[in-house]
Parts: C-alpha cells; structure tokens; sequence
C-alpha cells in the first residue's frame, strides 16, 4: 500500500518539523509527532491522548494564538498535566534525561511566574482597595456626610 504523503507541521513540543500520527497504547489512542532524522532514523515527541480534542487546542493556544481569548490558569494547569501525564510514555536513559530536565525546567519557570504573579496580585488588590475607599468616600460626600478637606 502506498504511504500517503503526510502534511508537515511545527512541532509544539520541540518546533521541528514532524507529521502528527496516531499511536495505541493500552487500547487507547494517543498523538505524537514523528521527526524523520534521516538515514531511516526517527524521532517521536509526545502530544497528548487523541480522544481528547482539549489537549490540541491547547496546543494551538500555547503556540499558535495569543492567549487573550483563553484562561490562562486553566491553560498553565493543562500545560503541566500534559507534562505529567507524557512521564508515562518516558523510558530509556536519553528520553529520561530529557523529560527530567524538561520538567525541573518546568518546575523553575513555574515557581518564577509565581512569584511575579503575586506580587502583581498584590498591587492590583490594593488598587482595587485604593478604588473601593475612594468609592465610599465620593459616595459619603455625595450624601453630605463628608466634608470636603
Ligand atoms: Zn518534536
């Protein structure tokens, strides 16, 4: 049977260029992306359970779209599912290797983004403060219960 020519795509795991094939495992169904290395050789990055479209849109938000029109919290917790869920299909030394320094880098970025998100947190939080107070004082005013200093 002759092989159909398969459309090429980028990569969301590594940003090569792969086809995206259908692979069982445990009679389910999952994605990967298939790198011709040449000389026969190949290469295979993980996406995600087939049956389950939300992993490939996620995978277009995280590279193909700007992520204004989707929740960000939500997209960062599949993000690092997706990542716990491939440790699955991780055996050999060198695929070892690399799913560990994937996810301590993970980890890294993770706890970095937090920390930037609370303290950004913690600024808006008092503005939003700052904007209630002035609120309850224009309110106040309004009603003559406040002497304007
Ligand atoms: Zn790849």
């Amino acid at each position: 049977m002759a092989r159909k020519p398969r459309s090429q795509i980028v990569c969301p795991r590594c940003g090569a260029p792969g086809s995206i094939e259908r692979f069982y495992s445990n009679g389910r169904a999952y994605l990967r992306v298939r790198h011709s290395l040449g000389g026969g050789k190949r290469s295979y990055c993980y996406i995600g359970p087939a049956d389950s479209y939300v992993h490939v849109e996620l995978l277009h938000a995280l590279t193909l779209t700007n992520l204004v029109n989707t929740d960000p919290a939500q997209v960062a917790e599949r993000a690092l599912e997706e990542l716990i869920s491939s440790a699955r299909f991780v055996h050999g030394k060198k695929d070892l290797e690399g799913w560990v320094a994937r996810a301590k880098l993970a980890v890294d970025a993770v706890e970095i983004a937090l920390e930037k998100l609370k303290r950004v947190l913690e600024e808006k939080e008092a503005e939003l403060e700052a904007l209630r107070r002035e609120e309850e004082r224009e309110l106040l005013r309004q009603n003559g219960l406040l002497v304007y200093k």
